[in-house]
């Protein structure tokens, strides 16, 4: 990517996507494209096409979804693939249609079987039934994944999918149930130290693994694959750091400092057992995660204070 190329971050307000907009400016990128919602409504195929042919940016990161947690996911599901087979769509076609140089779409480490052998390669991808509660938002990431490759082979594009592990950091969404698991514990923990409460309750077993990265070291891995990545199979993102939700939570209790005890509420949904990836793609592409999970939910933790005013 040239510094001055014309680069559009769709989703650019996001968690995701507003990570990725500050590591292009902290890289010198000076011509970077991230319109709001209100600016750009990316379900608007007519109005995405316009901007791309007024605007011509020569690379996307698409990083624009509806996205939550387990609960969002069970309560949304017509949202979930409706929203992202509309965005995708809209702006895949549009960067066809406007001559786009490269595209990186953003998948996610849901769409991969559930019963899917760990580490998870990247060939595992359709070769088993998914996790019944985020199918709905699977199903749309795959149709992603596979529109890039179908575009590849038919259109000559150079549009390569990405399989982001589960993400935390600034910007992320802290609905008390639609969010996902750091920022609800983030929130529920905070608010339970500020009432003086004995527990906190947490959902599901406490069992399941969830590997977890920080989105700016994700940042930087997007940046990686944009500039060197063009295989059709889509390339895993992990951070290798995989923790129990228990041992999540405990992690979690004391960044926030909640002297109190965890109560689990097993009517909630686990989901999937576990979903580690397999980054050996991406490892030889020469990337390394740099922030650690203890010290980026400090951060995280931080930046939750500064947005609640309360620093
Ligand atoms: P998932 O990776 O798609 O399952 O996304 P989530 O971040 O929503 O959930 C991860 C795990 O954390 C699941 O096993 C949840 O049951 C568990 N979990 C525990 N407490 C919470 C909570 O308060 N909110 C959410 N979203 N998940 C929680």
């Amino acid at each position: 990517m040239e510094k001055d190329a014309k680069i559009f971050v769709a989703g650019g307000r996001g968690m995701v996507g507003s990570a990725i907009v500050r590591r292009l400016q902290a890289e010198g990128y000076t011509h970077v494209l991230a319109p709001t919602s209100q600016e750009l409504d990316l379900m608007d195929q007519a109005a995405t096409l316009r901007f791309f042919q007024e605007e011509r940016p020569r690379y996307v990161f698409l990083a624009a979804a509806k996205v939550g947690g387990i609960w969002a996911n069970a309560t949304y599901p017509g949202e979930f693939i409706r929203n992202n087979l509309m965005i995708q769509t809209n702006v895949i076609e549009a960067a066809r249609i406007s001559g786009v140089d490269k595209l990186l779409f953003m998948g996610s480490s849901c769409i991969y079987p559930r019963e899917a052998p760990q580490p998870i390669k990247e060939e595992y991808l359709l070769s088993g039934p998914l996790e019944e509660t985020n199918k709905p938002y699977a199903v749309a990431k795959i149709a992603g994944v596979i529109m890039c490759q179908a575009y590849n082979r038919q259109w000559g594009t150079r549009f390569v999918s990405c399989m982001p592990t589960n993400l935390y950091g600034p910007g992320d969404n802290y609905h008390p149930e639609d969010s996902h698991v750091v920022p609800a514990l983030i929130r529920r923990f905070h608010e339970a130290k500020l009432r003086g409460d004995d527990k906190v309750v947490v959902w599901g077993s406490g069992t399941p693994r969830r590997e977890l990265m920080h989105v700016d070291d994700l940042a930087r891995a997007a940046l990686l694959i944009m500039e060197r990545y063009e295989d059709d199979l889509p390339i895993n993102v992990g951070s290798g750091q995989e923790v129990s939700i228990r041992e999540l939570a405990e992690m979690i209790r004391e960044v926030v400092g909640f002297p109190g005890r965890l109560e689990w509420d097993r009517s909630k949904p686990d989901g999937t057992p576990r979903k580690l990836l397999d980054c050996s793609r991406l490892e030889a592409l020469g990337f390394r995660p740099q922030i650690d999970l203890r010290q980026g939910l400090t951060m995280t933790y931080q930046s939750f204070l500064v947005g609640q005013g309360r620093m």
